[in-house]
């Protein structure tokens, strides 16, 4: 039993660091981008555009186009770059 839980408590920890690496890589791309579009090149759906204004770029997305795939979220140098540096910062 204690293994079980054990292994439970494992995959849930595993699951939870996903989504927040996930997480961190959407805030940081929201509030860091830096226009480079390779978000636009990858999304398979071209559901996702990146646009300028007054506060700089940001990656705005359809969501009746997007499919979840992830790609943009798992490419960006930005959400890469912040989500390694925080999650590093944990261990
Ligand atoms: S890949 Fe990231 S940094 Fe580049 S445009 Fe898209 S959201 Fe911005
Ligand atoms: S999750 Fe996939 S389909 Fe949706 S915007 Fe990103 S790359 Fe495009």
């Amino acid at each position: 039993m204690k293994e079980f839980e054990n292994k439970h408590q494992t995959l849930i920890i595993r699951k939870d660091r996903r989504l927040l690496k996930h997480a961190i890589r959407a805030i940081s791309r929201w509030f860091l981008c830096l226009g480079c579009k390779l978000c636009e090149l990858v999304c398979p759906t071209n559901a996702i555009k990146v646009v300028k204004n007054s506060k700089g770029y940001r990656p705005s997305i359809d969501s009746s186009k997007c499919i979840g795939c992830l790609l943009c979220n798992n490419l960006c140098p930005v959400g890469t770059f912040y989500a390694k540096a925080i999650m590093d910062e944990q261990k």
